[in-house]
């Protein structure tokens, strides 16, 4: 039997934009989605009430998670623009801290033991990305009593313009990257994240697809950078 694996996922889409191809390859596997942050303000169609965009939002992520196979569980803390900040990067301010508190209870709660649980390296600095990280970072010693082994993804579409390695090394990661080889499920990984009509468009089609073939030459790939035990 594999061990269950938890990816926590920022927001709607965050998992299989950055794992889609991953979580193909790993299946048949009980894996779940924690989604955090499953409201949403902002979107690529025509403007809408934050309500509908996020009542749309979930319904695509329903629809995608399923046809990928995986259980999800989807909380519902306001995204960064419901907080009261203008900025998708802002950084955290006071009232963060007192959520990235809450976000750690809830998370230890959440994680089942003896999982791998997958966070976000937060690649881009969005503000909800950093908070995911910092509360699972924060609880890593916990996790590993609880047996669990934590691995870091890079977040799309941000990876496209940062450069990856340099952000992962500052973090306390095992320097050799875990590498997806993932060609045969390309396809179908688009085909996933096309489920989510409000937030990715061609060009963010474009740039996950440009970027799993720049990891490598000539090849098509995901990366996983390991915590440190
Ligand atoms: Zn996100």
């Amino acid at each position: 039997m594999k061990r269950s694996k938890i990816i926590l996922s920022p927001h709607c889409d965050d998992a299989l934009l950055a794992l889609g191809g991953s979580i193909q390859l790993w299946q048949p596997c009980p894996i779940t989605v924690l989604t955090l942050f499953g409201t949403c303000a902002w979107t690529v169609g025509d403007s809408k009430s934050h309500k509908e965009i996020t009542a749309l939002n979930r319904k695509e992520e329903k629809l995608a998670l399923s046809a990928a196979g995986c259980a999800s569980v989807c909380l519902e803390y306001k995204e960064v623009l419901l907080r009261g900040y203008s900025e998708w990067n802002a950084v955290p301010g006071k009232s963060d801290s007192i959520l990235q508190n809450q976000l750690e209870r809830e998370l230890l709660e959440k994680i089942p033991s003896r999982s791998e649980v997958y966070i976000p390296l937060a690649i881009g600095g969005h503000t909800d990305h950093v908070l995911t990280r910092n509360a699972a970072l924060k609880l890593s010693e916990r996790l590993r009593k609880k047996l669990c082994s934590i691995y870091l993804y890079e977040d799309l579409p941000y990876a496209w313009y940062e450069d990856v390695v340099s952000h992962a090394l500052r973090l306390p990661v095992q320097d050799k990257p875990i590498l997806m080889d993932i060609h045969r499920v390309i396809e179908s990984k688009i085909k996933l994240i096309a489920n989510y009509k409000t937030q990715i468009g061609p060009d963010e089609i474009n740039k996950v697809n440009g970027y799993a073939r720049s990891i490598i030459e000539n090849r098509i790939m995901e990366r996983l950078w390991q915590l440190k035990e």
